[in-house]
């Protein structure tokens, strides 16, 4: 087929060459070189840098070799390490002692953020387990076996990937950016719905935060605002304390009045 020229479409940035689809937020035709996919939606090259369009990158790289929480426990857990390794070289216990400060500089580079100390954190418990059963019994193997269970969680944790430049899946990192970024209003107005059954003032507030985290919601901006069922849910769970409140109350002030009332 030989292509017409003024009929078929033509790439808004290369004319010469044929567009086979069009930006989704612009519109422009783009041919196969411009077509950029972000988040499974195509766009132009231009659209695709913006940062509300790219907003999972925009977030990734804020996170990219940014220390997190996990390690900063690792580190003190580590000053705890060396500390414990101390009172076990006084006590004789050499060998116990070597492997806790082996631990200790492991987590110690962790905390650095050095790239093999992420595999190292995840098999010191197997060693330590290891030698700890030999010296100490079954019981020592049980500890062991749940620290690797802790460490393992922090090897395949999105955010602690992130901290080591190590490359994080789109859907992981949706899910990270779902709970740090998306609506965190909502999100504290399901917890003054839940508290409000136990402290009564919340009540209000559940009412008023969530009403707020309400009209934020707006699916179909970019990037989206969710977590409306957390927000219907903080008023919900508001508007029901108040209703339990004055049940709960409401008998304890009749019998207060009506004992004024009739001395
Ligand atoms: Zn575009
Ligand atoms: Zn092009």
């Amino acid at each position: 087929m030989v292509p017409m020229v003024g009929v078929t479409p033509r790439c808004a940035v290369h004319p010469n060459v044929e567009a086979d689809a069009t930006c989704r937020r612009c519109g422009a035709f783009v041919c196969g070189v411009c077509s950029t996919w972000v988040m499974s939606v195509l766009y132009c090259a231009d659209c695709a840098a913006r940062p509300e369009v790219n907003y999972l990158d925009v977030f990734r790289q804020g996170l990219w070799g940014k220390r997190d929480a996990t390690a900063w426990w690792v580190g003190i857990f580590s000053l705890g390490f060396v500390a414990g390794g101390a009172w076990l070289a006084s006590v004789g216990e050499w060998l116990l002692a070597m492997l806790l400060w082996a631990s200790a500089g492991v987590g110690g580079c962790f905390f650095l953020g050095q790239r093999w100390a992420r595999t190292g954190l995840a098999v010191a418990p197997v060693v330590v387990g290891i030698v700890a059963f030999w010296k100490m019994g079954p019981v020592a193997l049980v500890c062991a076996l749940l620290l690797f269970i802790s460490t393992l969680k922090i090897f395949l944790d999105a955010r602690n990937r992130l901290f080591f430049r190590v490359e994080v899946s789109e859907q992981d990192l949706l899910r990270l950016w779902d709970l740090h970024v998306n609506n965190p209003l909502a999100r504290t107005a399901l917890s003054l719905g839940v508290a409000s059954f136990i402290i009564p003032v919340f009540a209000p507030f559940a009412v008023l935060v969530g009403a707020l985290a309400l009209r934020k919601v707006d699916p179909h901006a970019r990037p989206p605002i969710g977590r409306k069922e957390h927000a219907m849910a903080g008023i919900g769970l508001g508007l029901g304390a108040v209703v339990v409140w004055v049940l709960l109350v409401t008998p304890y002030f009749q019998r207060l009045i009506s004992g004024w009332l009739l001395p």
